[in-house]
């Protein structure tokens, strides 16, 4: 099997000025200066990525953007696209996250578009994906994933999507404290490689780095890293501070 190298990304949500996130970020590159064989990225705001890139460039730790707009450039006032986020130093961009499609509208059509737009410019697209509480409940966990999953990469080969990243993030366990058991991890991130098997064949099944998200924490990471087939982390709350994420870094 091949071996997929994990990757352990922050999403700082709506936090932290750009002179907060700096200092963050400086912090985390002495904690994590000789981390070697786990890719790491911090998500700041658009605000903060120009300080934030300033910061991480030529390090170890990449940077990351939350969200953008498909369109190259235009009149779409309060938007950014994913050329500037790459001009901004962006390497990864987050798309679908349930917080945007939840308050935000996002759709998996939009979802869709901005998987090629981000790819069109360069950047990884970390793809989210997850069920509701309600929808775990009611057993539609992995339909909800599947039509999430086949509308998001709708339309792509194999090839465009080697850089591609999923997150597999369950609504209910983002920002409540409420993690997945490493089974629970396991068993939907299995789901989610056969299905980009069946979808793509094989090399991409198998090259393709699935991370789980949600209420990641020091104290969690080492048992979900542990399961075959996650291969990284996608951390909200617990990458605010240098310390903390640091540590989830050094699972
Ligand atoms: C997230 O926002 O992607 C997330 C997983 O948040 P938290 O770690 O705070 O649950």
């Amino acid at each position: 099997m091949m071996e997929r190298k994990p990757l352990i990304a922050g999403n700082w949500k709506m936090y932290k000025t750009s002179a907060e996130a700096a200092e963050t970020a400086k912090a985390l590159l002495n904690l994590v200066a000789d981390v070697r064989d786990v890719d790491m990225m911090i998500a700041p705001p658009f605000t903060a990525l120009a300080a934030v890139s300033e910061v991480v460039k030529n390090s170890n730790v990449g940077l990351g953007a939350q969200n953008f707009f498909w369109e190259k450039e235009g009149a779409y006032t309060g938007e950014v696209s994913a050329p500037m986020l790459v001009s901004a130093g962006c390497r990864y961009v987050i798309i679908g996250h349930s917080e945007r499609r939840q308050y935000f509208g996002e759709t998996d059509e939009r979802v869709n578009k901005k998987i090629r737009a981000a790819l069109q410019a360069g950047l990884i697209p970390v793809f989210c994906v997850g069920e509701s509480d309600s929808e775990r409940e009611s057993e539609k966990t992995f339909y909800v994933l599947d039509k999430q999953v086949q509308n998001g990469l709708k339309d792509f080969s194999s090839d465009d999507l080697t850089s591609l990243v999923i997150a597999y993030e369950p609504v209910w366990a983002i920002g409540t404290g409420k993690t997945a058991s490493s089974i629970q991890a396991q068993e939907v991130h299995a789901f989610l490689r056969t299905l980009i098997e069946k979808k793509f064949e094989n090399p991409l099944a198998n090259s393709l780095r699935i991370l789980y998200g949600g209420s990641v924490k020091s104290d969690n990471i080492a048992e979900l890293m542990a399961m075959p087939d996650v291969d990284g982390a996608l951390v909200g709350g617990a990458s605010l501070k240098a310390e903390s994420f640091a540590r989830i870094c050094r699972f």
